[in-house]
């Protein structure tokens, strides 16, 4: 109400408006915000770097993942993970390049995988994938390819490491065609691979970019020749170039040209061969992402859909981070931006709690540190300290009811039940639990029918960091056990009657409230799953849900 107050009471705001929404336009058309998925070891952490470097976001190579103390130096700015040397939850990267604004989001792998590294793709536009070209697709990519299909996100395809014995181009291409379901437009192509790398030839510019490899520098400029049928190349290597020949000719056949309304409807990715720590085929990247990928679209809210460009500032919260201090619980809420200009000290409703809150300190993140935003536009993440009142999915806007959609809790694939040493703490111990899981860092089941309460996670190492969070905030000591359950799924039903019968079926029995109180079967094994799916055809298992 102040605000809009102050706006009606302002006579120049029209004018001021106009001179905002120009600049709106001008700052949303150049960000571009993504996050790389791939399976651990594809070579994420480096392909990061060589960008940040490219950039002059960083001066060296070796600052974002300090090796031997594991990994993530860079975003390694909360006590537990410096003390477990790795990174817990996702971290953002904002730099520039080319006159544009990148935001990188961070999506962590490895053991600490957890439903972050989903959610922060809903907080992204486009996403790079990367494939160790020597192992083809694997099973995190394929999972994190599956989330991302929930919004159409577009993806462009990195294929490293073809300083390697890789395997055959073709057959990768194919691979992720058939395993994927997203069609290859190949814009670069390998000429040779492992000790014979020579470098790629570009399909749509008809120019050969020459390898060289151990260049760790950013400004390394690769030798370009100009045309396939350039007699330098016969010269250089004979034999290479009589299969590349081959090779594109069967390519330009049976591959698809790249399309760029098919990228951008998630259809179709465009594929490019390179080397990341050689920094090779690092800049191709880079410039796909700016020509090609989308600056930030319109996101969907309950009421209706909100424009980036729309003046009043509004966005929503993807990922909660606890700041480790115990006696202060201090969170971090990352929020993408999805509308407006937001500067610091301005006041912005939470409209979960209908409250106003004036933000004035606000991180954001730029590559090298932690840096006091002073302004954002949409497709930027700010991140806003608070107490805990914060949850994922809440939305914030200078006043209009916008809930944004479009971001799940995912079904947990590991689960874990949970007891107490000391039976006095019960309280402290539902009390953490719901926190932690209001929180997004784990997923609480209570069974209907009484027993101890189960946790459930996308990766496992959520668990460590519940029981350490447990202990440290809650001064709980849980014991957590391995349970029967292999999957779970939230169940709904039109048919009230027909809910409540299953309810009372042998099936009934595996039925838990998590912390929002949503109804969910607890499967022991895929076959009891689909068994039970098939026995009541009018119930719907979810594999995701909604924000409450
Ligand atoms: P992440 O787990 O996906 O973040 O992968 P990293 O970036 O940590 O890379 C995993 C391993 O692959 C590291 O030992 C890298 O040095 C190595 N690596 C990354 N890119 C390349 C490449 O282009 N060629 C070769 N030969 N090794 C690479």
């Amino acid at each position: 109400q102040d605000l809009l107050s102050q706006e009606a009471a302002a006579p120049e705001g029209a004018s001021a408006a106009a001179v905002t929404s120009g600049q709106i336009a001008r700052e949303v058309t150049r960000r571009r915000t993504f996050g790389i998925i791939s399976h651990p070891d594809a070579g994420k952490t480096t392909l990061t770097e060589k960008l940040l470097l490219f950039s002059g976001a960083i001066q060296l190579a070796g600052t974002v993942k300090g090796r031997k103390s594991g990994r993530h130096a860079t975003s390694d700015w909360m006590e537990i993970e410096k003390q477990r040397g790795i990174s817990v939850a996702s971290s953002v990267m904002q730099f520039e390049y080319r006159d544009h604004v990148v935001n990188l989001l961070d999506t962590p792998g490895h053991q600490d995988f957890s439903e972050d590294t989903y959610r922060v793709l809903t907080a992204v536009d486009s996403a790079l994938m990367v494939i160790d070209a020597a192992k083809g697709v694997e099973e995190q990519t394929i999972k994190l390819l599956n989330v991302c299909r929930m919004r159409d996100t577009p993806i462009l395809t990195f294929m490293n490491k073809m300083d390697r014995e890789t395997r055959d181009p073709l057959e990768l291409l194919d691979e992720v065609e058939s395993v994927l379901k997203i069609e290859c437009a190949p814009v670069t192509w390998p000429i040779g691979m492992g000790k014979t790398f020579r470098g790629v030839y570009h399909l749509l510019r008809d120019e050969i970019l020459l390898f060289t490899p151990g260049s760790e520098r950013a400004d390394q400029e690769f030798e370009v020749i100009k045309g396939i049928d350039n007699p330098r190349l016969v010269e250089m290597f004979p034999l290479e170039i009589e299969q590349l020949k081959m090779e594109v000719e069967l390519v330009h056949g049976a591959s698809h040209p790249f399309d760029l309304d098919a990228f951008l409807a998630g259809r179709q990715t465009p594929v490019f061969f390179g080397s990341a720590i050689n920094n090779f085929g690092v800049r191709e990247i880079l410039n796909a992402l700016l020509d090609w990928a989308p600056a930030p679209r319109p996101r969907d809210a309950t009421v209706r859909a909100v424009e980036p460009t729309e003046a009043p500032f509004s966005g929503f919260v993807f990922k909660i981070q606890a700041n480790m201090d115990p006696a202060h619980r201090d969170r971090i809420a990352f929020l993408r931006v999805c509308s407006g200009r937001f500067e610091r000290g301005m006041k912005v409703k939470h409209l979960r709690l209908n409250r106003e809150v004036k933000v004035s300190s606000v991180v954001t993140f730029m590559a090298s540190s932690r840096e006091q935003v002073e302004e954002a536009y949409a497709g930027d993440i700010i991140g806003l300290p608070n107490h805990g009142n914060m949850q994922i999915g809440d939305s914030f806007s200078e006043g209009e009811l916008l809930q944004f959609t479009g971001i799940p809790y995912f079904a947990p694939d590991f689960f874990r039940s949970v007891r107490i040493r000391n039976p006095l703490k019960i309280k402290q111990l539902h009390k953490g639990l719901q926190q932690l899981g209001e929180e997004g860092a784990v997923q609480v089941f209570k069974p209907v029918h009484g027993g101890d309460l189960v946790l459930g996670a996308v990766g496992v190492l959520q668990f460590e960091v519940v029981a350490s969070r447990l202990m440290n905030e809650y001064g709980v000591d849980a014991v957590f056990e391995g349970t029967s359950i292999s999957s779970a799924r939230w169940v709904s039903c039109e048919d009230k009657k027909i809910l409540a019968d299953f309810e009372k079926s042998s099936a009934g029995g595996n039925l838990a409230h998590d912390a929002a109180g949503n109804l969910a079967y607890l499967a022991t094994s895929g076959v009891n799953l689909r068994l039970t799916e098939e026995r009541w055809p009018q119930v719907t298992f979810h594999s995701t849900r909604e924000h409450a």
